[in-house]
């Protein structure tokens, strides 16, 4: 067999197992693996010797250009999947959030827009559903086109995307009838507002600063919203799927549904892995505000044994990127900072450094909560999300101890700081291909924008609830 390419000699993370082997790649697929492939002529040879030849990373929780507390976030399509592709990204699925009167194809239409032309890695997008009477009718079209999940918030009523019980309900009643999935942002909303509106005093305010982003959102605001969304999960047997869980009261919950035979599974995010509250004591905490906002070192200790032991299924980001001045719009009322941080870049040398350097995750272990899962889940298995004959051929070669110094200035986000700045990570990736193709080399973007692609996906593609 002639192969365009051959990745020779890596320690290859495959489906069976890591072995030394090399990887052959014809068009945009692995055609074989195994010892010493022969070369063609014209094949082209990427030496991985004494890498790591891991599957692309999909990163399934993604804002990009986001209008959001009244700006919009600062990584677009073109920075955002750069930075993706650095940190060994290959797919990334966004939200598509409908406006005002936008039908669920409009904002559809709205978020392919923002990707066509821009794109280096592939790319699809969870649909939100923000008016339940309005959306319920619509849902059926959009799986027909090519989306089989959706989206829910359980806050932001301000912004006009919360959802109620009612639609919930009635939302998971669908995806049980359709095959689809329910994502939920589970925080509850009414508790939260009178938290909030308790605290939001001059003098609180003065005292605390951003410390009352987390004072305002102990750990039982995402516990009972979580509780609540599995219950209606329960009754009408839809799947659900809990984004970016924080806690371990949360972990607990769902743990105890998934022994019930719930079809329920949880993401958590690199940062509730790795960073806690304490940040937001410092002078620049409010930078850190995210949502849900970060917790105790309790809580990231609980998640990691969660994705050792199976109730949490994927590690995502959350990306939704603020620069420093858009932080700033805060003046002192955390109820105003624009909430997000960046993490394409940094996905995948968290979780290895944080996950598998450290003895918490085995090189395997984290392959399967940054590929594999996201990519069976999302029914994308096995055109990504494995290094297996007949997937696509997307890759990532990470050396296993070398390090990089996370610094804005060398980054590819718009984000000119990082909530990992000045840390050694190792885990970036040195070479990652896309459908085959060479888009960072030597740690360096060197392929085209726009040459992403929008990837549909079917019911059928849709694979179980893996751990
Ligand atoms: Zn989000």
């Amino acid at each position: 067999m002639q192969f365009d390419t051959i990745v020779r000699g890596g320690s290859v993370v495959t489906p069976a197992g890591t072995i030394l082997a090399d990887v052959g790649i014809t068009g945009e697929k692995i055609a074989a693996i195994g010892p010493s492939l022969a070369a063609g002529s014209n094949t082209k040879i990427i030496d991985a010797t004494g890498h790591h030849v891991i599957p692309g990373v999909l990163d399934v929780h993604v804002h990009l250009e986001l209008p959001f507390c009244g700006t919009t976030s600062a990584d677009d399509y073109r920075t955002g999947t750069r930075a993706g592709a650095r940190g060994g990204v290959t797919t990334l699925i966004d939200f598509a959030i409908p406006y005002a009167g936008d039908s669920l194809n409009d904002a559809a239409d709205a978020w392919m827009k923002k990707a066509e032309g821009k794109a280096l890695i592939d790319y699809t997008f969870h649909i939100c559903i923000t008016r339940w009477n309005g959306h319920k009718d619509q849902i059926k079209g959009m799986v027909d086109r090519g989306f089989t999940t959706f989206k829910e918030f359980m806050i932001y009523e301000s912004e006009g995307w919360q959802s109620d019980d009612r639609a919930m309900f009635g939302t998971l009643e669908k995806m049980k009838e359709y095959g689809t999935m329910l994502l939920v942002h589970a925080e509850s909303a009414r508790v939260l507002d009178e938290l909030i509106e308790r605290h939001h005093t001059p003098e609180l305010m003065k005292e605390y600063g951003a410390r009352l982003h987390a004072i305002t959102r102990p750990n039982f605001i995402e516990a009972e919203a979580i509780q609540r969304a599995i219950m209606w999960s329960e009754v009408t047997g839809g799947k659900l799927y809990i984004v970016h869980m924080s806690t371990a009261e949360g972990t607990e919950i769902v743990k105890a549904a998934q022994a019930r035979g719930v079809p329920v599974v949880a993401e958590t995010c690199a940062q509730y892995l790795v960073l806690n509250d304490d940040v937001f004591a410092r002078e620049d905490g409010h930078l850190f505000a995210c949502c849900p906002q970060l917790k105790k070192p309790a809580d990231s200790a609980r998640l990691w044994q969660g994705l050792k032991s199976g109730e949490v299924s994927v590690i995502s980001t959350d990306t939704c990127t603020f620069t420093r001045e858009q932080k700033a719009m805060w003046g002192g009322d955390w109820t105003k900072i624009p909430m997000g941080m960046p993490g394409l870049e940094t996905l995948l040398p968290v979780a290895y450094t944080a996950g598998v350097l450290d003895g918490k995750l085995t090189l395997d272990e984290m392959c399967r909560k940054l590929s594999t899962n996201p990519a069976q889940i999302r029914g994308l298995y096995p055109q990504t999300g494995a290094i297996a004959v007949g997937s696509g051929a997307d890759v990532a070669i990470i050396h296993p101890t070398k390090t990089l110094t996370v610094s804005p200035e060398t980054m590819e986000t718009n984000a000119d700081w990082s909530p990992f700045e000045g840390w050694e990570l190792a885990g970036f990736s040195r070479t990652t291909l896309s459908r085959g193709e060479v888009i960072v080399d030597d740690y360096k973007v060197v392929g085209k924008e726009g040459r992403g692609k929008w990837l549909p996906r079917t019911v059928e593609g849709m694979r179980g609830l893996s751990s």
